[in-house]
């Protein structure tokens, strides 16, 4: 069975990397020719951006691998909301807060 909190970390990591992304890069816009720190930090958070993108490819990669035949990655759901099916063996991903039998 596949945890929640697993999915909701891997959202978290992919969105806030995608934050800092745009933060970085609209902090060099906006910074223009002013100092080079600025720019020098703009950069520095694309470190850390690629990091966290990194981190929730690794939450996907090692926490919501379909639990039944491993060769399909469930798409990481904050909420009950439906249930998806793994396109490789048909076995629905069931999160651990889903009601009995799926959500729909
Ligand atoms: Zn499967």
């Amino acid at each position: 069975m596949l945890k929640r909190k697993d999915a909701r970390m891997c959202l978290i990591f992919f969105y806030s990397g995608i934050g800092v992304l745009l933060v970085s890069r609209g902090t060099k816009y906006l910074a223009g020719d002013a100092a080079e720190f600025v720019s020098g930090f703009a950069d520095g958070l694309i470190v850390g951006a690629v990091g966290l993108l990194v981190l929730a490819g690794l939450v996907l990669s090692f926490r919501l691998r379909c639990p039944n035949c491993g060769k399909r990655y469930a798409r990481p759901r904050w909420n009950v909301f439906h249930t998806d099916y793994c396109t490789n063996c048909k076995k629905p991903f069931i999160y651990d807060d889903d009601p009995e039998g799926g959500a729909r």
